[in-house]
């Protein structure tokens, strides 16, 4: 049985609305499947895939503040109706509206036709982030793809980026105890980092109340899976998997195209047996 534990859906930056992403996942024989939007928890209109033996795991993918960098915080397993982890969200989202006032503002006056409109529409429901500032500026013909928009534009350091002022990996590690879930260091190897600071980030994680890490995190070369499997033994944290799955493309995981986990590590089902289905 395949188990993801990262997805986004049009929640956030996906491209499937949560329900077109739950059929996908039971087409591709996924068993578990956790919806993990950026900064709030999607909750499906009907619970369906039951039927199909898919169980679905409440979840988000918290942007969180370490050491001037961004790092990302999944919370599996979590109630959406907890008054704490609510505020949390909220305050996210405030964040991200302030940030993306910012990021338009600066835009505009490098010529982006209205990119806080643009930016709205792609975004939906959801505050807009730096895709949908980059899906705004390919549509309207400024950058030639979205590698670009983030190369030139929107990447950290380049002239519309600004700084998100997001909370510690404690407090968003609080939350998600909070509301019964727990945390996973997302995507540990896309930070850029060397393996010694990717070592004192594991190390403040765990020391912050993690429960566990991605070990696997897509279409992710062997060697970087064996790295994080022997950090994760080191740390003494759980492992997760998941595809981390916006959209079909290129180069991109499927959902359920994220495993398996290597035998050495426990893997955070463990922690939480709802998260096998069982
Ligand atoms: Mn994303
Ligand atoms: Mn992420
Ligand atoms: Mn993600």
């Amino acid at each position: 049985m395949k188990i993801d534990l990262h997805t986004h859906t049009t929640a956030s930056d996906g491209a499937l609305t949560p329900a077109e992403l739950i059929e996908k996942a039971i087409q591709r024989g996924v068993g578990v499947l956790a919806i993990t939007d950026h900064d709030v928890v999607t909750a499906p209109d009907e619970p369906g895939g039951r039927e199909h033996g898919l169980t679905l795991i409440p979840g988000i993918e918290w942007s969180t503040c370490w050491r001037r960098m961004e790092i990302h915080i999944i919370g599996l397993g979590v109630d959406p109706r907890d008054a704490g982890l609510r505020q949390g969200v909220a305050g996210q989202q405030r964040i991200r509206r302030r940030r993306a006032g910012r990021m338009a503002a600066k835009l505009e006056k490098l010529g982006v036709d209205e990119p806080l409109a643009g930016a709205e529409r792609q975004a939906g429901h959801s505050a807009p982030g730096r895709p949908h500032f980059a899906r705004h500026m390919l549509e309207t013909g400024f950058v030639r793809d979205i590698g670009q928009a983030f190369r030139k534009y929107l990447a950290a350091g380049k002239p519309a980026w600004c700084r998100s002022e997001w909370p510690s990996m404690r407090e968003v590690i609080d939350w998600t105890h909070a509301a019964g879930g727990l945390a996973v260091l997302a995507h540990p190897a896309d930070y850029g980092l060397t393996r010694t600071r990717l070592s004192v980030l594991g190390a403040d994680f765990r020391d912050a109340g993690g429960d566990a890490m991605e070990v696997v995190s897509g279409r992710q070369e062997p060697g970087v899976t064996a790295m994080l499997a022997a950090l994760c033994r080191k740390m003494d944290l759980a492992a997760s998997c998941g595809s981390d799955y916006h959209r079909t493309g290129p180069g991109c995981a499927e959902p359920g195209e994220c495993g398996p986990l290597p035998p050495a590590c426990r893997p955070v089902w463990e922690l939480q047996p709802a998260f096998r289905g069982t």
